[in-house]
């Protein structure tokens, strides 16, 4: 008897990634695989650039997608901009604030930590303190869309405190782009990183990049050089570098980036604004919901996310068996709390194709009906009502 081949279940994708992938998507990368240095190939390279550019909102030259997840599109950002002694405020409220401080630290750089609690925005007076006692910092990180907490922070407000005082700017975007509006020249960001796997439903692997061109003086003019090989952006220049000619750096992952022209392209023709509309419309539907049924939302009302609605799991629920139990019996994933919100919140992502009404009535229902049984002190029968009047309205 021989191995079987895997067949996974079909689920609907309502964490905080990966989310659901288009069949578009996934038929475009069961397409035949070329060489990586295949002029047929390299024309999609530079088509994909183009896209990237328009979803990121930038003209920069040094626009592309790293072959490795979001995280090493965060790590890219740090070793590059970062040098030894580099002193870089890093914004934290959740998780991802704390993985920009291991990079710093680990790229041989000081981290000066602006702490804001799990599920608030960044205070941008804070922020602004910092960079006044620290005139020496050379960089701003902060994540704009906290994907631990929903909580989304105002990129605009502090990349203009970080050219006041003279830092470059690193922005997490990987819950943010194609989801909430990122406008990379207006706010001038200088480095910022994204996933494929969120608000662009594309398969998991990739991360979108883009660098200003006070961001690549710097890595041009680096005293050391960059500690990663791979990441190395002298070097990874030379193959998606700009039209002219491409050099072997790593054989590009040729399927999965078929799958990301075919999420920019449908990201395109929908429309940025409308993609932004689209899961801003579907979070007030979702919202009305969760409300109805008496869940609360840990995030103040103006800094929430559309995209990641955390709540807060009701008293006496338990939260595993909940999920286990929407997995089994609806094929429904939502997510669990990460770090110090492990076991108190349930986050629900609606993020790029998982940002539709179907999933929403699915998730409100399979919700109601599993917290019912549990006997869990929520309101019961009011949920589809108000999200009707929240379509509607
Ligand atoms: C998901 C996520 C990451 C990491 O991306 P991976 O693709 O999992 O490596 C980084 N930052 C934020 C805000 C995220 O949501």
């Amino acid at each position: 008897m021989g191995m079987q081949s895997f067949n996974p279940p079909i689920r609907t994708l309502m964490g905080p990634g990966p989310s659901d992938v288009h069949p578009r998507i996934l038929e475009a990368m069961s397409r035949p695989t070329i060489g990586h240095l295949d002029p047929v190939f390299v024309e999609m390279m530079e088509e994909v650039k183009g896209l990237l550019q328009y979803a990121f909102q930038t003209e920069n030259v040094l626009t592309m997608p790293i072959s490795a997840p979001g995280s090493a599109g965060m790590e890219s950002c740090f070793v590059n901009l970062v040098e030894p002694g580099d002193k870089v405020i890093v914004c934290q409220n959740g998780v991802f604030g704390g993985r920009m401080k291991e990079n710093v630290e680990r790229s041989g750089g000081v981290a000066v930590m602006v702490q804001d609690a799990w599920g608030n925005a960044v205070d941008p007076q804070k922020v602004e303190d910092a960079l006044k006692a620290n005139p020496d910092a050379k960089i701003l990180a902060f994540v704009q869309a906290e994907t631990s907490t929903g909580a989304e922070s105002d990129s605009k407000t502090l990349c203009e405190l970080a050219r006041k005082h003279d830092c470059l700017t690193i922005v997490d975007a990987v819950t943010a782009l194609g989801g909430t509006p990122i406008k990379v020249d207006e706010w001038q960001i200088d480095a910022i990183y994204s996933g494929t796997q969120k608000c662009l439903s594309c398969t998991p692997g990739l991360s979108p990049v883009s660098f200003s061109e006070r961001a690549l003086d710097k890595i041009k003019n680096r005293k050391s050089k960059v500690q990663s090989w791979f990441l190395d952006l002298n070097l990874v220049m030379g193959y998606w570098g700009s039209g002219a000619k491409r050099a072997y750096h790593h054989t590009a992952p040729i399927n999965a980036l078929y799958a990301l022209h075919e999420a920019l392209v449908m990201l395109k023709n929908e429309g940025l604004e409308n993609a932004w509309a689209r899961h801003r419309k579907n979070h007030e539907v979702l919202k009305a919901g969760l409300e109805a049924m008496g869940l609360t939302f840990i995030v103040p009302e103006d800094q929430r996310l559309p995209q990641l609605n955390a709540v807060s799991i009701p008293e006496g629920v338990d939260d595993a068996l909940v999920r286990s139990r929407l997995l089994n019996e609806f094929n429904l994933e939502i997510g669990a709390g990460l770090g110090d919100l492990a076991g108190k919140v349930w986050r629900i992502g609606l993020m790029g194709h998982s940002s539709r009404a179907e999933n929403i009535l699915l998730c409100i229902g399979a919700l109601e009906a599993v917290l019912s049984d549990m006997q869990a002190p929520i309101n019961r029968g009011v949920a589809l009502g108000a999200m009707q009047s929240a379509i509607s309205g």
